[in-house]
């Protein structure tokens, strides 16, 4: 008889699990708030419209012979293999039981407790995040176009704040001056002398997972397009209009893009199974959770405390492919493989058709680097339809420019 097969998630974990297990060995039930699968890489993009939404997502539906509940999973019984469910919206609650559970349910935006910050900052990590932040940008401008505004008044709508200088915070910063540079200008003519991007970190460099080199780089590209970088610095508190930054500076702000790391989510928070002190489910080689029999873990939720491994796409992605084969062979009575991993490195954007490679064959930066860039993120979009709408999408954005109409 088929065995009962949980997945918990649809992100780069999930959703490679799902494209490998072969539901003729199980039957699969995917449990996820989020009905799409969704390319994070190019999230940033899409904040400012040089690629579009749906571009970069996919129906977890298109996923053939498995079911889909649009559910978050509340919390896990071991000893029942029992896992509790809500609806997103009904509220409905329900349990579901499994043979085997596979968790990928990644980690949150962490706020650092910091007054005003789940309040007021925008995070970007889904796309209604991302739209938001669209939606955002574009007011700050028409705000600023507003009749009978003191110079002062439109710089208060025009000072961009991002915090958090990893991949996420210099994309987002890099696609917004691309933005201003590009779009802005010809859209909104006399803005150029008022616009300010604030990148705030609390480490003493940018990207701190790349090379010192390609760190350094990136500041002086930075520097050249005028996003004013202040590092060894952190936000304290945020209201409506003010940010409070630890050196005593109070600036007055349009917009607030928070991407200054993450923690776990609720499940795991409140979950029993083995953890360590950040909150990650402690799994061994074989991706099983540390002590259980049928209950596998992956991607940023987790941790292999001899082998820590860099929290990424890439790793969540490789993890879900071995672990997808895996279980196909345990079905079938056959023995398996520890998972081994191999870095590949990190790819970023940093505006100005310039990027950055940290590989192991290659550490690159600039125009060169971007076209290989674009050519890597074509290659690893999950489905034909993906990677034709976002090659039309930089075409698109490459002849007409960034649509800033608002909706
Ligand atoms: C803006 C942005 C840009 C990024 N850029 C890059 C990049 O360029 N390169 C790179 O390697 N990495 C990048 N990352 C990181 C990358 O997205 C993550 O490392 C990767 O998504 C981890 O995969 P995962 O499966 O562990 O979690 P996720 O992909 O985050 O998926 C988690 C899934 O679990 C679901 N979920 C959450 N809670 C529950 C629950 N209680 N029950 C059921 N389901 C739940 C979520 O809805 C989601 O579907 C980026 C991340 C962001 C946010």
């Amino acid at each position: 008889m088929k065995k009962n097969l949980v997945v918990l998630g649809s992100g780069f974990g999930a959703f490679s699990v799902l494209k490998e297990t072969d539901t003729n060995l199980y039957n699969v039930k995917i449990i996820s708030p989020r009905n799409h699968f969704l390319f994070t890489c190019l999230l940033p993009s899409t904040t400012v419209g040089t690629i579009e939404f749906r571009s970069i997502i996919e129906p977890i539906r298109n996923i053939k012979d498995a079911e889909y509940i649009q559910a978050y999973c509340t919390g896990i019984s071991e000893n029942n293999n029992l896992i509790y469910c809500k609806d997103t919206d009904t509220k409905k609650e329900f349990e579901i039981k499994y043979d085997i559970l596979v968790i990928s349910v990644g980690e949150i935006t962490n706020s650092y407790n910091i007054e005003g910050v789940n309040k007021y900052a925008y995070f970007l990590r889904e796309v209604a995040d991302a739209r938001r932040i669209r939606i955002k940008v574009i007011d700050c401008f028409e705000n600023a176009s507003l009749p009978g505004l003191s110079e002062e008044e439109k710089k208060n709508f025009l000072r961009f704040f991002v915090c958090g200088g990893g991949p996420t915070g210099v994309e987002f910063a890099a696609e917004l001056h691309d933005f201003i540079e590009e779009d802005v200008r010809k859209k909104y003519r006399g803005f150029e002398k008022l616009i300010e991007i604030i990148l705030i970190e609390a480490g003493d460099k940018l990207l701190n997972s790349f090379d010192a080199k390609l760190s350094e780089y990136t500041l002086k590209i930075f520097k050249r397009q005028k996003i004013n970088v202040k590092t060894n610095s952190y936000i304290t508190r945020v209201t409506e209009n003010e940010i409070f930054v630890n050196d005593g500076s109070i600036y007055n702000y349009g917009l607030l893009v928070w991407a200054a790391g993450n923690t776990a989510t609720e499940l795991i928070r409140n979950s029993t199974l083995p953890k360590n002190s950040r909150n990650k489910l402690i799994i061994d080689h074989y991706l099983k959770v540390n002590g259980s029999a049928n209950v596998y873990a992956l991607g940023d939720c987790t941790e292999i405390p001899d082998e820590p491994f860099p929290v990424t796409a890439q790793t969540a992605q490789r993890q879900g492919k071995y672990l997808g084969k895996a279980l196909n062979k345990i079905a079938k009575g056959k023995e398996i493989k520890p998972f081994k991993y191999k870095d590949l490195g990190m790819l970023a954007y940093i505006g100005s058709h310039k990027a950055l490679a940290n590989t192991n064959q290659y550490k690159g930066s600039g125009f060169a680097t971007w076209i290989f860039w674009r050519s890597v993120y074509i290659t690893k979009l999950v489905s034909l339809k993906n990677k034709i709408l976002v090659l039309f999408d930089w075409f698109k954005t490459f002849v007409f420019g960034r649509d800033v109409s608002n909706f």
